[in-house]
């Protein structure tokens, strides 16, 4: 029918990720992103080997709040493959960024994977804006455990007492 959107059509998008925690670089890339999907699932990764600086609850509240008047973006949890993730959830999409020639090496082999194993998900790749490129949740770690003032990378509204 023309005009009517089925739920199999909708275009869902999952930004997988760890957010440990959120910057403004992870901000822009959604808000960047909102007008291409019908719904954006900010997907935090569990990964059991992996020690993380904030806690899970902590990385969803402050995801949460920045898209609170954000009616597409939702904000979850995986413990699965991401692929395997996307099916369940009936995302065809998957959300990156990219900022720099190792983000694209590096996406690029995770991205053909990511096809073969999600049965032709795509993944949606977009370029940094210049004055994000060098923001990652790494740097923000880095000033905090140095007892710097992590504000000027983190979006409008988390404040990270040091
Ligand atoms: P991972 O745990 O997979 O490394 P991150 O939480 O570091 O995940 O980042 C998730 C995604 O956000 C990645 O695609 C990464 O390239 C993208 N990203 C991170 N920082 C920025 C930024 N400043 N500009 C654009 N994309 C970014």
């Amino acid at each position: 029918m023309v005009g009517t959107k089925m739920p199999n059509d909708m275009k869902i998008a999952v930004f997988p990720g760890s957010f440990d925690p959120f910057t403004k670089g992870h901000e822009e890339l959604v808000r960047r992103a909102i007008p291409l999907f019908d719904k954006i699932i900010i997907a935090i990764g569990i990964n059991s080997q992996k020690k993380y600086l904030f806690s899970l609850e902590q990385r969803m509240e402050w995801i949460e709040k920045v898209f609170d008047n954000a009616p597409t973006v939702e904000v979850d949890t995986y413990e699965k493959l991401t692929a395997h993730y996307c099916n369940d959830v009936g995302a065809k999409y998957l959300l990156r960024g990219l900022r720099n020639a190792s983000d694209f090496d590096y996406e690029k082999t995770i991205s053909q994977l990511n096809a073969m194993v999600g049965d032709g998900l795509e993944t949606v790749f977009l370029i940094s804006e210049p004055q994000y490129s060098h923001f990652s949740s790494t740097i923000v770690r880095e000033i905090i455990k140095g007892g710097g003032d992590p504000s000027p990378f983190l979006p409008r509204g988390i404040e990270i007492k040091n």
